[in-house]
């Protein structure tokens, strides 16, 4: 009798959201219901939820940030040692101040051969997939069974301050590098490949620089970005006033690079996200972006650019953007952060005597991000085949808002306009919660030789500190990950 009757109740609280799917279950919950009421019979069948004896067939599943055993299932137990080593030295200022003579002189001490070994156990380990195909497809595979997708990346980074005069090998090499990385994407992801990119790792930063000084605000010069977008298609020749005959070279030169990268991506139809940078690259960068999706970005949003929630003038940006692509008729894609650069901006900016272009406070850096990530999701859900969304974070609050908006607004979760994303390495709980709940979640993922990759390194150490709360969180959830195996909890 009471199996009939708790089994109707369970039927009418479940009907439109859960499915037994353990026999199991079906003996166990009568028994454990005998004197309980309606509420407490809703509690009980979410602990059997978690436990996995109850599965969830709404397409919305339950987020959970807190359960590390789950989490942290695909993680080896060398892997969780290695995090909270590598976490806690992230915290030690005196490290952190000094990583990048550490990184650069441990070679000199060790030996390269011994030193790589050191970094391949712990830093590169932790942050980068590695460096040979065999490597970087098992890493691929390993975050496909979590349901996590990979963003590609080689990692390219030039001392934008240090510029230095005959870089034309370098950017030669990188053009080679990202083409590899769009088959490769192309390759590996057969839903929605992607690869990121740095615009500075292309042509100099000087030149960028420059560029962005003459054309500050790149949306509203309709016709420099047709000019572009027409140069980078047929290879007319560029004429930018201001800039002098070396300088139209060296442009020539880089926008050759994007159209080979423009045609990989559009003919492979893999995402390809021009990464943000240091303010006064970022107008050139945005420049090129917005051309390349005069040329690609006609059939599906695939080229992306990036805004920096952290910068005051984001907004105003992502709208004049917006409304560019759209009077075009092309499709826009953007991966929205909060911004990598703070203390760099902050010391320019009183270097040079002009306002920081920075949120005076992190929670106005906060809010911003959310008002960002909404004025795309606002697009998306009037026009969902001309928009995408890369809600690029390592914050839980902004991931559970973002998706809160998502669901308010009606868009659906896997149709392919959406994205989150963290940094290998980073935010694991994030990630595998998110790749649980089966929406669409991607790692950034390095790849490349050791030695190439320290600056990369000596970056990820200084964003765990800046990541306020999140790495700590992180940390403790390892933590007791690693306890209840230890202990069979
Ligand atoms: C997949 C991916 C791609 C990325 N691509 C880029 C990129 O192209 N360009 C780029 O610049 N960054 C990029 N980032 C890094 C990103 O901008 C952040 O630096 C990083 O993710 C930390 O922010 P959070 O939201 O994850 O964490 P949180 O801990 O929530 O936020 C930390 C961030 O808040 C901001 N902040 C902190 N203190 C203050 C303060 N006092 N005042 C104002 N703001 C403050 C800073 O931006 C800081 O990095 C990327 C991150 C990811 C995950």
């Amino acid at each position: 009798m009471l199996f009939v009757l708790f089994s109707l109740s369970v039927a009418k609280v479940s009907s439109q959201r859960y499915r037994l799917h353990n026999p199991l279950g079906l003996i166990m919950m009568p028994i454990l219901t005998k004197h309980h009421q309606h509420i407490k019979r809703i509690t009980e069948l979410n602990r059997l939820l978690s436990e996995g004896v109850v599965e969830n067939v709404s397409n919305k599943k339950e987020l959970n940030f807190d359960n590390f055993k789950d989490v942290f299932k695909k993680k080896k137990f060398s892997e969780l040692v290695r995090a909270v080593f590598i976490f806690r030295l992230c915290s030690i200022e005196w490290l952190l101040t000094h990583s990048g003579k550490i990184i650069f002189q441990g070679e000199k001490l060790l030996g390269r051969n011994l030193w790589n070994q050191v970094l391949k156990l712990t830093l590169y380990g932790q942050f980068v997939a590695g460096d040979n195909r065999s490597q970087i497809e098992r890493t691929v595979n390993t975050l496909r069974s979590a349901g996590i997708g990979s963003l590609l990346g080689v990692p390219m980074e030039e001392d934008a301050d240090n510029f230095q005069s005959d870089r034309s090998q370098w950017y030669e090499k990188n053009v080679e590098a990202i083409l590899n990385s769009i088959n490769l994407a192309y390759e590996l992801d057969h839903n929605y490949p992607m690869v990121h990119v740095k615009g500075t790792a292309l042509m100099p930063s000087k030149l960028i620089a420059k560029i962005s000084k003459l054309i500050p605000e790149p949306s509203e010069n309709e016709e420099i970005i047709k000019h572009i977008a027409e140069c980078i298609r047929n290879g007319n020749k560029v004429q930018i006033k201001g800039l002098d005959t070396g300088e139209l070279e060296e442009l020539q030169n880089g926008l050759e690079k994007l159209r080979k990268i423009g045609e990989t991506a559009f003919e492979k139809k893999v995402i390809f996200m021009f990464d943000a940078e240091l303010t006064y690259v970022n107008a050139g960068l945005n420049l090129f972006s917005l051309a390349l999706m005069l040329n690609y970005n006609t059939q599906l949003p695939l080229v992306f650019f990036t805004y920096q929630s952290y910068l005051k003038n984001s907004p105003v940006n992502l709208a004049k953007d917006i409304t560019f692509t759209n009077v075009h008729g092309v499709k826009f894609g953007a991966k929205i952060v909060r911004g990598a650069y703070m203390d760099q901006e902050r010391n320019r900016a009183i270097r040079k005597g002009y306002p920081d272009p920075i949120h005076d406070t992190y929670e106005d850096t906060s809010l911003q991000y959310q008002s960002n990530v909404e004025a795309m999701l606002k697009q998306i859900k009037k026009r969902p085949k001309n928009y995408r969304i890369f809600i690029a974070t390592h914050n839980e609050e902004g991931v559970r808002k973002s998706i809160a908006k998502l669901d308010e607004l009606g868009i659906d979760r896997v149709g392919g306009e959406v994205f989150f994303g963290q940094i290998y390495g980073m935010g694991d709980h994030i990630t595998y919660a998110l790749g649980k709940a089966e929406l669409l979640v991607y790692k950034a993922l390095p790849y490349g030789p050791v030695m190439e990759t320290l600056l990369y390194l000596v970056r990820r150490m200084h964003e765990n500190k800046s990541i306020l709360d999140g790495a700590r969180r992180e940390r403790i959830l390892i933590q007791l990950a690693l306890k209840s195996r230890i202990f069979f909890i």
